[in-house]
C-alpha cells in the first residue's frame, strides 16, 4: 500500500491534506512512458512545442482561479498565489519568444581543415527531473521545466511535500493539453520520492537547501547525471555613505519582507555606514512597523504566515541567539502563534555581528539585521564573509560608487541602487556563487541551452587523410 503523509495548513495549523509518497515502483513506469514519448516531442519540432506550450498557457489562464486557490491554501497568501500563476504564464510567453533564436544552429568551416564543415546538432536530455521547494511552489516547479520542455525534453516534477496542493489543479490543466501530458507529469512525495526520481532521469534541476542540495549532488554523481542546483542564500546589502536613505530603506524593506522573507534572494544582512546608521534604522523600523500582517483576513495586509513550522523554529532560534549575544530588537522580533499559524512582524535588529546565526545562517524570515561599518573595505569584507553567494544589493551616492563595490561582492547578481532585481528581471545570466548553487545559470539564455547537449557533425567535402600521413618521419624533408 502506498504510504501517505499529512500536510499542515499554514494559516490554521491543522493537517487538512494527505499526500501519497511515490516510490521507485511508482516513478519507474511514468519515466518509462515519458521516455517513450520524448523522441516524438523532440522530432515534432520547436514550432509544435511552442504551439503546445501556448495552449498550456491558455489553459493555465482559464484555470487560474482554481490553481491560485490551492496555492493559497499551500502558502497562506492570496495575491502572491495569483502572482505565481501569472508569473508562470509570463515565463511561458517569454521562453516561447526566445527559444527560436536560442535553438538556431549554423554550419561553420573549420580553420584547422578548411574543407571540413562543422554542423551543430542540439540533442536535449531525454528526461529532466525537477525537485522543488515550498516557498514558491508553482514558479519553482516550472522555472526549469518550461525551457526544458521547449528544448525537447520530457519532465517529471516532484514538488515539496510541504506545499503539494497546487499540483492537483495544475495536473488537470496539463491533462487538458494531451500532447503536453505525454511529456510532463507530477509525482508526489517527500525526500524519499525525490531520491527515487534521481535514479530514473537523465538530468536534475533542484531548488532547495544546501543540505539537501549536497545529497542530491552526491546521488546525481552516483547516477552519473548532471545536476543544476539552486540553493540557499544570505544576501547582503551595502548602503554607502551619502546614499538616498529613503529609497534604500523602501527597497530593502521590500526585498527582505516580500513573501515573509521566505525567498532565496531575500536580503538578510544590511550593512550601513556608521554616519548613516541611526537615521537609516529609524527610517527602516518606521517602514517595518507600517507593514501589516495579512491577519486575520487573508484578503488584507501584506505579510503572510510562515509556511513551514520548522522554519518558524529556525527564525525564533536565530533571534534568541542574537539577543543572547547582545543584539537589540528595534521592531518586531517575535514568532507568534495565531489560530495555529506562525507569524512574525517585519523585524529590525541592531547591534549585530558575525558571531550570531542571524548574520551567518539562512534565516528565511522577514528579519533585517543592520550592522554599522567604518569604511568601504570593511563593508566588502563583511558582505563576502559568508558561505553563500546568491545575490545582493548596493546603494551608493552615485552609480559609479555602487558599481565599484558591487564588482567586489562574491555573488551572482547584484542590484544597483535597488534590491531584489533578480525577482523581476530574468534575462541576465547569473551563476550562484559558493554554496548557493552549482551549474549553468537558470536565468538568461543558458536557462534553456543547458538542457541541450551539443553534438558536432564533421562534414569533410575535401580529400580524406591517408594512413601514410601517420608514418614515422612523415612531414620531414
Ligand atoms: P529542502 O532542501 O528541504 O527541500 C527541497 C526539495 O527536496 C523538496 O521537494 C524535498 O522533498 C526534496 N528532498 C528532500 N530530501 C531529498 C533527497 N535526499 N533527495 C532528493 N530530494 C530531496 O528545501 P526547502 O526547505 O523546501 O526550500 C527552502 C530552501 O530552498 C531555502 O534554502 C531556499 O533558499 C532555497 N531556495 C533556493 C532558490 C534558488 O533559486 N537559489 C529558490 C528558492 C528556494
Amino acid at each position: 500500500m502506498t504510504e501517505t503523509i499529512k500536510v499542515r495548513n499554514p494559516r490554521s495549523g491543522q493537517d487538512d491534506y494527505e499526500l501519497c509518497v511515490a516510490g521507485a515502483a511508482d516513478i519507474e513506469p511514468i519515466a518509462r512512458e515519458l521516455r517513450g514519448r520524448q523522441r516524438a516531442w523532440q522530432q515534432a519540432g520547436l514550432g509544435h512545442r511552442i504551439e503546445v506550450m501556448q495552449r498550456f498557457r491558455e489553459t493555465l489562464l482559464s484555470s487560474s482561479a482554481d490553481i491560485a486557490a490551492a496555492l493559497s491554501t499551500d502558502t497562506g497568501r492570496r495575491a502572491l498565489a495569483m502572482g505565481e500563476v501569472m508569473g508562470l504564464t509570463a515565463s511561458i510567453e517569454r521562453w516561447c519568444g526566445d527559444a527560436p533564436d536560442l535553438m538556431q544552429t549554423a554550419d561553420r568551416q573549420s580553420q584547422a581543415l578548411p574543407h571540413v564543415t562543422m554542423r551543430e546538432q542540439f540533442e536535449p536530455y531525454p528526461l529532466l527531473g525537477v525537485i522543488s521547494p515550498w516557498n514558491f511552489p508553482l514558479l519553482l516547479s516550472f522555472i526549469d521545466a518550461v525551457p526544458a520542455l521547449l528544448a525537447g525534453s520530457a519532465v517529471i516534477i516532484k514538488p515539496s511535500e510541504v506545499t503539494p496542493r497546487f499540483a492537483g489543479p495544475v495536473a488537470a490543466a496539463i491533462e487538458r493539453v494531451p500532447e503536453l501530458h505525454e511529456v510532463l507529469r507530477f509525482v508526489s512525495g517527500d525526500g524519499r520520492s525525490g531520491a527515487a526520481l534521481i535514479d530514473q532521469v537523465d538530468v536534475i534541476a533542484f531548488t532547495g537547501s544546501v543540505a539537501t542540495g549536497r545529497k542530491v549532488a552526491e546521488a546525481c554523481a552516483r547516477a552519473f547525471i548532471p545536476a543544476f542546483l539552486e540553493l540557499g542564500g544570505k544576501d547582503p546589502v551595502v548602503v554607502l555613505p551619502g546614499s538616498d536613505l529613503e529609497r534604500a530603506s523602501t527597497a530593502i524593506l521590500r526585498a527582505s519582507v516580500a513573501a515573509t522573507g521566505q525567498a532565496c534572494q531575500s536580503l538578510e544582512r544590511v550593512y550601513v555606514h556608521e554616519s548613516d546608521h541611526d537615521r537609516f534604522v529609524e527610517l527602516l523600523a518606521a517602514k517595518a512597523r507600517g507593514t501589516p500582517l495579512s491577519y486575520p483576513d487573508p484578503g488584507e495586509g501584506i505579510v503572510g504566515p510562515l509556511i513551514f513550522a520548522r522554519q518558524a523554529d529556525i527564525i525564533a532560534d536565530h533571534l534568541d541567539d542574537a539577543v543572547l549575544k547582545g543584539a537589540r530588537i528595534e521592531t518586531g522580533g517575535k514568532v507568534e502563534q495565531k489560530d495555529g499559524g506562525y507569524w512574525i512582524e517585519p523585524t529590525v535588529l541592531t547591534n549585530v555581528d558575525h558571531t550570531m546565526k542571524i548574520m551567518t545562517e539562512e534565516t528565511f524570515g522577514p528579519v533585517m539585521p543592520v550592522m554599522a561599518y567604518r569604511d568601504e573595505a570593511e563593508a566588502v569584507t563583511l558582505a563576502n564573509d559568508s558561505d553563500y553567494g546568491l545575490s545582493g544589493a548596493v546603494f551608493g551616492p552615485t552609480e559609479a560608487d555602487a558599481l565599484r563595490v558591487a564588482e567586489q561582492i562574491d555573488a551572482g547578481g547584484i542590484s544597483i541602487n535597488d534590491a531584489g532585481m533578480t525577482t523581476m528581471v530574468f534575462e541576465a545570466t547569473k551563476n550562484s556563487f559558493k554554496q548557493s548553487g552549482l551549474g549553468a545559470s537558470r536565468m538568461g539564455p543558458t536557462g534553456l541551452t543547458r538542457f541541450l547537449r551539443h553534438k558536432a557533425l564533421y562534414i569533410n567535402r575535401g580529400d580524406t587523410v591517408p594512413i601514410e600521413f601517420m608514418a614515422e618521419g612523415a612531414g620531414k624533408e
